[in-house]
């Protein structure tokens, strides 16, 4: 079970991904997360992060790599943030190959720029222990987390202007990635615009 989830930023991929994975029991494995925790430790990771810009192919392909070969992948995963572009969705086929695995379904999630923004201004992360909040799921404790009560904080890359570099790089590089595996016959367009219960409902 291998689910590859692709989608602009603010479609709710993380949301989605995070549900469908305890749904089927299998790992969300997100690279904005993976190169998040890198970040820490790494000063040109962290820039690019903060600038809204892809990080190079060879360090996220190392990364990812190393994260899918962990057994708890063996039984399948969700991937979230990965293709972004044709080179990455080749570079996937090439792990999957060595892992002796193979894509169950790759889904696309949709919603229009206005809904995007409306998201991505309203989302709010915790520093501490990483659970995210937003427009479908607020916190129960206001600014503060509920799970540790730390105080909520807004990505430093959720700001109006990198939203619209994030959504021109997905345009730019996902139609070649669409066309790819909609060849491929495993692609599937959701529209993501209703509460994540009911988008998953039809994968
Ligand atoms: P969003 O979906 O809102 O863009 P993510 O958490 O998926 O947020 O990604 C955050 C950032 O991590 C991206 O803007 C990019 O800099 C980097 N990133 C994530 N995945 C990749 C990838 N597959 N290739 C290159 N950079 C990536």
């Amino acid at each position: 079970m291998i689910y590859v989830m692709l989608g602009g930023p603010a479609t709710g991929k993380g949301t989605r991904s995070e549900i469908l994975s305890h749904k089927l029991g299998i790992p969300h494995i997100s690279t904005g997360e993976i190169l998040r925790v890198a970040s820490e430790k790494n000063a040109d990771i962290k820039q690019k992060l903060t600038n809204g810009e892809l990080i190079t192919d060879d360090v996220i392909n190392e990364l990812l790599y190393i994260r899918l070969s962990k057994d708890d992948c063996k039984n399948g995963f969700v991937l979230d943030g990965y293709p972004r572009k044709l080179d990455q969705a080749l570079a996937l086929e090439a792990m999957m190959r060595k892992l002796s695995m193979e894509i169950t379904e790759v889904i696309e999630l949709v919603v229009s720029t206005q809904i995007a923004f409306d998201r991505v201004l309203g989302r709010r992360e915790c520093p501490s222990c990483g659970k995210s909040f937003g427009v479908d799921f607020p916190s129960t404790k206001g600014d503060y987390c509920d799970e540790c009560g730390t105080k909520l904080i807004r990505r430093s890359d959720d700001t109006e202007e990198t939203l619209k570099k994030r959504i021109d790089t997905y345009q730019k590089w996902s139609k070649p990635i669409l066309d790819y595996y909609m060849k491929r016959g495993i692609l599937k367009t959701i529209d993501s615009s209703n509460h994540p219960e009911k988008v998953l409902a039809i994968i």
